[in-house]
């Protein structure tokens, strides 16, 4: 009698965990997406929050954290595969020098990298002559963007994939470094999206970095910051293992990251919907 319950019970658990799962290679692993868009959302401004909500109802999407990694899940599904490819380099910029100079022709030919698709769905988000449903897919993919540019491994300068090339020991496992910084740190804290999101928050408005000019180009100032932090000595653990002086040290760098992207979304996001 117990069996087939048993199974059943197993069968639901695979189906809920198998998309996170999923969702890990690419990017932020959703618990990472999910709170800056949490963070960013508690920011925004009466009227900026009034047409996110309106956007997402008009896109049949519940809240902000519920679409923050859709843009990772697009090539799941037959429908939107062909949207994943075209916009899977949109997640990431592979900087070419050593110091981190961003560097458009070589870095992000065509806008293909995370700079040009935040200027990209940024600008179609912002046109009122836009329908609600081109509005509502740039909204959605803006909220990932902003989230992939603050990992540092997606906005690296090293040729290894973002550091899924690069093999690590965590927690007596064989991993990459990309999935470290993705989830694996975040997860050190046992806490759900939600009461991390709180946990951030607590911790007051971030400051952030000084803007550096030209102004317009903001996004590739974030991109520099991570490119920064992966050229850190000692980001690349040499031993292969992420032990525990690891995670102490780059536990709340990740999390700086996170409150950054969070606050800046809501920056974005006032600025553009209002
Ligand atoms: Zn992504």
């Amino acid at each position: 009698m117990k069996t087939p319950h048993k199974r059943r019970t197993i069968a639901i658990l695979l189906a809920l965990t198998l998309p996170v799962v999923a969702g890990t290679a690419a990017a932020w692993g959703d618990i990472g997406h999910r709170i800056v868009a949490e963070l960013a959302w508690r920011q925004l401004d009466p009227s900026a929050r009034a047409e996110v909500e309106r956007l997402l109802k008009a896109d049949g999407d519940d809240s902000l954290p519920d679409v923050a990694s859709w843009p990772d899940r697009l090539r799941d599904n037959p429908e939107t595969r062909d949207l994943g490819k075209a916009t899977g380099p949109l997640h990431y910029a592979d900087f070419h020098d050593p110091k981190c100079h961003y560097n458009p022709p070589v870095d992000c030919a065509d806008g293909k990298c995370v700079v040009g698709g935040l200027e990209k769905y940024v600008a179609i988000l912002g046109d009122r002559h836009k329908s609600d449903a081109e509005r509502a897919e740039a909204l959605k993919f803006v909220v990932h963007f902003v989230g992939d540019v603050h990992q540092p491994l997606h906005a690296g300068n090293r040729d290894d994939k973002g550091g899924n090339e690069y093999q690590v020991q965590f927690d007596g496992k064989g991993t990459n470094l990309h999935s470290v910084w993705d989830s694996k740190l975040l997860y050190t804290r046992d806490l759900k999206w939600d009461a991390y999101a709180d946990r951030l928050a607590a911790q007051g408005p971030v400051t952030l970095p000084r803007a550096i000019p030209p102004l317009d180009n903001a996004y590739a100032q974030w991109a520099e910051e991570s490119c920064q932090v992966v050229a850190t000595p000692g980001f690349y653990p040499d031993s292969h293992k992420i032990d525990d002086a690891y995670v102490a040290k780059n536990l709340p760098v990740a999390e700086l990251r996170l409150r950054e992207a969070g606050k800046r979304l809501a920056d974005l996001l006032n600025k553009t919907l209002d």
